[in-house]
């Protein structure tokens, strides 16, 4: 058992129910954050104190927690596991609790001082690009519809960004108090003033560029360096080029769409196509052209060139991105026979057969050999 939480709320192992949520609520009182902000062990110790109470004050998760000594069950698990459900907020730098303490305490946790501007959100769009300008890396100017704070008013919404009267809801304090019964009695709260969303200022004049929003909505040329070697189906992310918030800009992300090559197959950065030759060219030894991302390649056939010889061009297929390696290009030969056969040709290669000798062809030796051996008597 790795902590013994009757001992944490202070009672005995046979205390009621009653006693547990009384002892509960006076460490709760004691050791609230709002109530210590000068005692840093506070935070710790109410943490503690709740967790406590999450399993004594719930019977069920009790009566686990005295047999197993854990508060789901299960006899296998040590004490601090059986809480992940209940208390996984514990670790955010803002104090999410679970909701019992949210309903108890509101939003008033951890001094409510840190209200963080809000980042502009992502554009999202879609670009086209050739095969050579994914290969080969290219610059574009877009047009972007987006929002950017009001250059008039500094994004405040207010004439001049300067005509500002103190918010009457809140006196100028951001923040609103109320009080809330709870059964640790009377708790003072306090929440962001909704009339000035925090700010204590309201606006006296609202600006006319934005009209009092702060903000403006409106094409924008960006240019794009898409690199070298981007391929379909790739999110380019330009950095700050989203929609603009106090707290910042968001980002722009193009969806690439790249078309693909008339020949060549694209795999990552290695490019496949499969060409055929005729097959007196396979025996005799041939030179082809192959297409290259930019120019055509001649490949040297040797003569002999089985069907189905892969050939890597090395270092000839696509540059990685922001790297400085090339993928191949891979070339499979493939022996085509004749679709048709005049009369001198057939009279040729039939002589050709008679004169030919098995022993040049290996496979089909051994594939010969290999049959005679389930030859049955019939
Ligand atoms: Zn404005
Ligand atoms: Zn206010």
């Amino acid at each position: 058992m790795a902590k013994d939480y009757y001992d944490i709320l202070g009672v005995s192992k046979d205390a009621s129910d009653d006693e547990i949520k009384s002892a509960y609520r006076k460490l709760a009182k004691k050791y609230h954050p709002d109530l210590n902000k000068d005692n840093p062990d506070a935070t710790a110790k109410f943490k503690e104190v709740s967790e406590a109470y999450e399993v004594l004050g719930d019977s069920t998760k009790r009566s686990n927690y005295d047999r197993f000594g854990n508060a789901d069950g299960n006899p296998f698990g040590n004490g601090s596991q059986g809480f992940g459900g209940g208390f996984g907020g514990f670790q955010d730098a803002d104090f999410s609790f679970g909701d019992i303490f949210s309903n108890i305490f509101g939003g008033g946790f951890g001094g409510g001082g840190r209200r963080s501007e809000p980042v502009g959100s992502d554009i999202r769009m879609r670009m086209n690009l050739t095969f050579e300008e994914a290969v080969f890396g290219v610059k574009k100017t877009i047009t972007v519809a987006r929002t950017t704070l009001c250059n008039d008013c500094n994004g405040t919404g207010a004439k001049n960004g300067t005509e500002y009267t103190t918010c009457s809801a809140c006196n100028g304090r951001g923040k609103i108090r109320y009080q809330q019964d709870t059964f640790l009695g009377t708790v003072v709260n306090e929440s962001v003033c909704s009339n000035c969303k925090g700010t204590g200022k309201q606006i006296k004049e609202k600006c006319s560029c934005c009209s009092g929003k702060g903000y403006v909505k409106a094409n924008t040329s960006i240019e794009v360096n898409v690199p070298a070697g981007v391929d379909n189906g790739q999110i380019l992310t330009v950095p700050n080029k989203g929609n603009e918030a106090k707290g910042g800009c968001g980002n722009l992300r193009i969806d690439l769409s790249v078309a693909s090559h008339p020949m060549l197959r694209r795999e990552e950065n290695d490019l496949y196509i499969e060409v055929f030759v005729p097959y007196i060219d396979c025996i005799l030894g041939t030179t082809i052209n192959v297409p290259l991302v930019k120019g055509v390649y001649k490949l040297t056939i040797p003569a002999l060139t089985q069907s189905g010889t892969l050939f890597r061009l090395k270092g000839k297929g696509i540059k990685k991105v922001n790297g400085s390696s090339y993928g191949d290009i891979l070339v499979t030969v493939k022996s085509e026979v004749p679709k048709s056969l005049d009369k001198h040709t057939k009279e040729m290669l039939t002589k050709l057969k008679e004169e030919s000798n098995i022993s040049s062809y290996p496979k089909t030796k051994d594939y010969e050999s290999k049959i005679s051996k389930l030859k049955t008597d019939d």
